[in-house]
């Protein structure tokens, strides 16, 4: 027999069981497929960007950019074609870069390859580091297994042309603008996301005219060279300790006793790199450096 009393009690239990319910079953699971907001809605307030653990995707407005941990890579969920079809904006705000202390980034150029990025990779995992890797489209198109785990661990992936080659790049910025959208396709079509920092081949010093940087900030881009140099790409066959020699010294000097951006590469043929890895993560720790990776706010290296 149930009381009156307890009849009221159960019908309020059974009243709050429901709403809960109905608020499990209104929150769309991590699985469900996403779909558009309607463009009046999205017009008239833009709805939050969903964000995952470890990485921040730009928001529609690019207004989200505000750094607060060096070692969170940065990612846009739209690639220059849909920016543009949408009406939203390509160019960046003003930045202004942070300064965290003594910062180390590690980045690794002109992979992904199948023999030594990977090799990188376990590296950096093992030693617990993050770090940035500046790719071309035409190796993520050959590798694109080994750039989803570069994105996966948490590493920051940076465009770095689609060839490499000069002649296409240098000095039309708009052939050099045409090879980064090139490679910005390729790597959304692997990883759903754009990169908006990028790296020119063989640095901007001798290579970019005036027109260059406006062009890079009106398109969404932040581009950085290096401060330190492993040399690791040298002629004469340089091995693993001459790496490490090189970078020993030169983050030394006044310039990289902040923010120190290291050159390497991860590509064909580059296995002393690997071997001397190791090495020259446990120096730079010992030199008191943290390790972040390259975002749209990371410091320009001079
Ligand atoms: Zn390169």
């Amino acid at each position: 027999m149930i009381s009156k009393s307890n009849k009221v009690l159960i019908s309020i239990a059974v009243g709050v069981l429901m709403a809960i319910g109905g608020v499990l079953a209104c929150t769309p699971s991590k699985e469900a497929p996403s779909l558009p907001p309607p463009a009046q809605e999205a017009a008239d307030e833009p709805a939050a960007e969903p964000q995952e653990p470890g990485r921040v995707f730009a928001a529609d407005d690019l207004s989200n950019l505000a750094p607060d941990a060096p070692d969170v890579p940065v990612y846009d969920k739209h690639t220059l074609a849909e920016r543009r079809a949408a009406g939203l904006p390509t160019a960046l705000p003003d930045i202004t870069p942070y300064r965290t202390g003594k910062t180390v980034y590690l980045t690794f150029d002109d992979g992904p390859d199948d023999k030594n990025t990977p090799a990188v990779l376990d590296v950096l995992r093992e030693a617990g580091v993050k770090a940035t890797f500046y790719v071309t489209g035409r190796q993520a198109e050959a590798h694109p297994d080994v750039l989803q785990r570069i994105y996966d661990e948490g590493h920051a992936i940076g465009n770095h042309s689609y060839d490499h080659r000069y002649e296409k790049l240098y000095p039309d910025v708009n052939g050099f603008l045409a090879e980064m959208e090139r490679t910005d396709e390729i790597i959304y079509g692997i990883l759903g996301v754009r990169p908006l920092i990028l790296r020119a081949p063989g640095g901007r010093i001798g290579h970019f005219t005036a027109a260059y940087a406006p062009a890079i900030r009106a398109n969404g881009y932040v581009e950085h060279d290096w401060n330190v140099s492993s040399a690791d790409a040298a002629p004469g066959h340089p091995v693993a300790q001459d790496f490490i020699d090189n970078i020993s010294s030169e983050t030394d000097q006044e310039v990289a006793a902040r923010t120190a951006i290291i050159l390497m590469h991860s590509s064909e043929g580059h296995e002393e790199t690997v071997k001397a890895l190791p090495k020259i993560i446990e120096l730079l720790k010992a030199k008191g450096y943290t390790f972040g990776v390259i975002t749209p706010m990371t410091p320009q290296p001079w």
